[in-house]
């Protein structure tokens, strides 16, 4: 990677590295219709000193993101203070510097957690409410897995007759339904905390 451009040619192996999301909001690329809604972020501006070839500095993000912080980096001053962008690619950042609650909202542990959701905005409207779909839907999942469960116990208990071919074909129905729903949970935004996952 050389000159201006020469970052660009990273981008194949960035996608691939960060697992097709926003290096900061988790979107996945399909959730916005695919890889030219995203772009390289440097993650330490080249204004502000950052390597512009160095692969280490490269980040794959969403648009908004990469617009959202622009150029921003903290000052000397904040970072006395520990206020600085969390790095996904060096530590841990949910957990550690923020949580997320149930209602989807980011709340921040540390003045690095602070700043990163801020400066971010991690938590503009579009991005809670796709956080309380994704849990909503994690909790639907598990209730569904939990009927087919029960479903499938009632069915061979019982002889075969009429209604347990009803049952079978409810049972295909609702496996059916779980493979959609779980399909659309691998693009979510990965769960902040630890849930019970299924
Ligand atoms: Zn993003």
């Amino acid at each position: 990677m050389r000159g201006r451009t020469g970052y660009r040619n990273a981008e194949p192996y960035l996608r691939r590295d960060f697992g097709f999301r926003c290096a900061y909001c988790g979107v996945h690329e399909q959730t916005k219709g695919g890889s030219q809604a995203f772009c390289i972020d440097h993650f330490k501006p080249q204004s502000k000193g950052g390597p512009i070839n160095d692969y280490t500095n490269l980040y794959w993000v969403c648009i908004p993101c990469n617009i959202i912080k622009h150029n921003k980096w903290p000052t000397s001053e904040q970072l006395r203070r520990g206020y600085r962008f969390a790095d996904p690619c060096r530590e841990q950042d949910a957990g550690v510097h923020f949580i997320e609650s149930d209602n989807g909202l980011l709340q921040p542990l540390t003045p690095c957690g602070e700043y990163h959701i801020a400066t971010l905005r991690l938590n503009r409207s579009w991005l809670q409410q796709h956080r309380r779909d994704r849990t909503q839907k994690w909790t639907r999942l598990n209730e569904a897995y939990q009927l087919r469960d029960e479903l499938k116990h009632v069915i061979q208990e019982r002889p075969t007759d009429e209604a347990t071919v009803t049952m079978q074909r409810l049972l295909s129905f609702l496996s059916q339904e779980i493979e959609v729903l779980r399909n659309e949970l691998t693009m979510a935004i990965p769960m902040w905390q630890s849930k019970e996952h299924v």
